[in-house]
């Protein structure tokens, strides 16, 4: 395990952005609180950079000509599941078996979600959590076929499009450890657009060498991913077993909610009380009513981007 690895383990004290309504609209995305793996050393800050900044613009189109948070998240993580770097679609984490399965979920604020879980076919899963939000009664998907995939209209994909080099020579170091593999990464975004509805989606391979059918938080609604008007919207990223107990991404909600709490003050609570002192570590994005937007980890480091009055600011 590298020395950044090893650190990943251990949460720290939070790392906090908080960032005030600006332009009526607002945008955040991360891409996974996991750190630089060994197997992608090579790559460069800017090559991070550039994945984040691809997915930003992205989702920041979509809410300039006035499109729907919900446009706007689902634009930017299929740029995210589309980059080799993130561990959500192509270049995701591999499971004990060395294949791929993936979870993503998504949900706005009118209460509206979807979640996939062990999708294995959908090029781009966001897309299947919303079309499961919007083509079918259920909310929750496990393990959909190719055929209903296909015949939703989405781009399919074998597992040789999702494994990648890198991801193979990783599982291969960390078949090796006797101490449980660390996670790495998941992608998500949170927005709030023109018209004051926010929106959620996340997206993930989940743990390196997790046992096939392994879920985590991402696709469950109130742990990984949440959103609701009035309140906030949250995509998180980290150890996922933490984020469920703690029902973090609720959580931040509710604090707002029923203690009256700003945005910033409620994570902060939150990664404190259902995380810190659990000694889980991860990180996540929010939004709230207003657009303020607050991004926040206690892992060492977490891949995100937002905008603040400078411009586009990214976490790499
Ligand atoms: N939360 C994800 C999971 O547990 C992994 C991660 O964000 O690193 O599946």
């Amino acid at each position: 395990m590298s020395v950044n690895e090893e650190a990943i383990a251990a949460p720290r004290s939070t790392t906090l952005r908080d960032v005030p309504p600006q332009n009526g609209f607002a945008l955040a995305l991360h891409g996974g609180a996991g750190g630089h793996i060994e197997e992608l050393r090579h790559e460069s800050k800017a090559a991070f950079e550039d994945g984040l900044a691809i997915a930003y613009r992205a989702g920041r189109a979509v809410l300039e000509r006035g499109g729907t948070a919900l446009d706007a998240v689902c634009a930017t993580v299929e740029q995210l599941e589309n980059h080799h770097l993130f561990n959500a679609g192509h270049g995701a984490a591999l499971t004990v078996r060395g294949d791929v399965e993936l979870d993503a979920a998504v949900m706005d604020g009118t209460g509206r979600a979807g979640a996939v879980a062990a999708s294995r076919h959908a090029k781009n899963p966001v897309f299947v959590a919303r079309s499961v939000m919007e083509s079918t009664p259920h909310l929750f998907l496990v393990a959909p076929d190719e055929e209903l995939v296909a015949g939703w209209g989405h781009e399919t994909a074998g597992q040789d499009y999702f494994i990648t080099e890198p991801r193979v020579r990783q599982l291969a170091r960390m078949q090796g450890l006797l101490t449980p593999a660390p996670r790495h990464g998941t992608v998500g975004a949170v927005a709030r657009d023109k018209h004051g509805t926010v929106a959620s989606a996340t997206s993930t391979g989940g743990m390196v060498k997790q046992e096939m059918g392994r879920v985590g938080d991402t696709p469950v609604i109130g742990a990984g991913t949440y959103a609701r008007n009035g309140l906030a919207a949250v995509s998180c990223t980290g150890d996922g077993e933490a984020f469920i107990r703690g029902v973090v991404a609720y959580d931040i909600a509710a604090r707002i909610r029923y203690l009256g709490m700003g945005l910033a003050d409620a994570v902060e609570a939150t990664i404190e009380n259902e995380l810190t002192s659990k000694n889980a570590s991860g990180g996540l994005v929010s939004v709230d009513a207003d657009g303020r937007v607050v991004v926040a980890h206690n892992s060492p480091t977490m891949f995100a981007a937002f905008e603040d009055a400078s411009g586009l600011v990214m976490l790499t």
